[in-house]
């Protein structure tokens, strides 16, 4: 792995005279938990006034050391009904902010731009008896969201996690927040029956192997699982990933007589990038 210097963590700016512009909302980091090298998560306190769906994501970030803000998408990974936010990163190594947010601790302040967003969320998908949620790599912290609440439950019989990574270590974060929502006081009784997680790797020895896009085409997921194909009918699938995993899955489902939902018109899927550009090796 690349040498990643140490950069400090740059406090926000006290007035906005100091930018010549309003500085931007903070919030308290509580938690930080390294799970790789390349892979943590992190909980901040949040604010009342902070509203989310589940599945959204907000702009978070830093200052730099010239006080000037960077901020990137997250999803957010807790539920609407936690009191914390929490999120789950990797550290790129020549990117602008993860290799100064990957040294943040507890009591630290981050930048949380007051408003989510996002495509993943119940509310663009029709009514339907099983939810698939497809994730790789990061790409799983909004599923966190939607399996730790309550109306996933309510609108859906089944819900099927899966998470693509390429090494067995990259899963722990997924595997650990899976455990924990299954034994959660709140949801844990709801997900117990309901839900289902498929952990698959690529570049690594496992009880799952391969892209979920190959183990789709060949029809080994739904045979692990038992259930039958897709059905638009009856299926409804949200996806996050990177561009490649999101395109061809567009084609999959769409093929199979799947329509892409959105808030006025909800229907049988929804997909929403893990980041903006090209997968690349970390
Ligand atoms: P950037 O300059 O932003 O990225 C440099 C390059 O690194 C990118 O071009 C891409 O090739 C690669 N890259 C960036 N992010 C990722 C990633 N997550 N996985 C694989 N490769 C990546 N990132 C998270 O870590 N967790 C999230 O929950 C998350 N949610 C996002 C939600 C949305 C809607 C979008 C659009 C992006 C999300 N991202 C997430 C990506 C995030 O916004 C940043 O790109 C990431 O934190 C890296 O920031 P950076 O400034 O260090 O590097």
């Amino acid at each position: 792995m690349t040498e990643i210097a140490k950069m400090p963590i740059i406090a926000p700016p006290n007035s906005a005279s100091e930018l010549n512009m309003p500085a931007m909302p903070t919030v308290v980091v509580t938690t930080v938990t390294h799970w790789t090298e390349t892979l943590f998560s992190f909980t901040t306190e949040r604010p009342p006034s902070f509203r989310i769906r589940s599945g959204e994501f907000a702009m978070i970030g830093l200052y730099d050391e010239a006080a000037r803000p960077i901020t990137r998408a997250y999803s957010i990974a807790s539920a609407n009904w936690d009191d914390r936010l929490a999120f789950y990163s990797i550290i790129v190594p020549d990117g602008t902010l993860t290799p100064r947010l990957r040294h943040i601790g507890v009591g630290d302040r981050i930048i949380l731009r007051p408003k989510a967003t996002g495509t993943l969320v119940l509310d663009r998908l029709r009514a339907g008896k099983r939810l698939y949620l497809l994730s790789s790599g990061t790409g799983i912290a909004p599923f966190i969201a939607l399996i730790r609440d309550p109306e996933t439950y309510d609108r859906f019989d089944e819900v099927i996690l899966t998470h693509t990574c390429r090494t067995n270590a990259e899963l722990a974060y997924g595997k650990h927040q899976v455990d924990s929502t299954l034994k959660h006081p709140l949801v844990g009784t709801m997900a117990m029956p309901a839900l289902r997680y498929v952990p698959t790797v690529t570049r690594d020895s496992g009880r799952y192997v391969g892209r979920i896009t190959h183990l789709l085409r060949t029809g080994q997921l739904h045979g692990w699982l038992d259930l039958p194909q897709f059905d638009p009918k009856y299926d409804r699938v949200m996806v996050c990933g990177s561009i490649g995993l999101n395109q061809d899955m567009k084609g999959i489902l769409t093929k199979a007589g799947f329509c892409e939902g959105s808030l006025t018109n909800p229907a049988e899927f929804v997909v929403e990038r893990a980041f903006v550009g090209e997968e690349r090796v970390l």
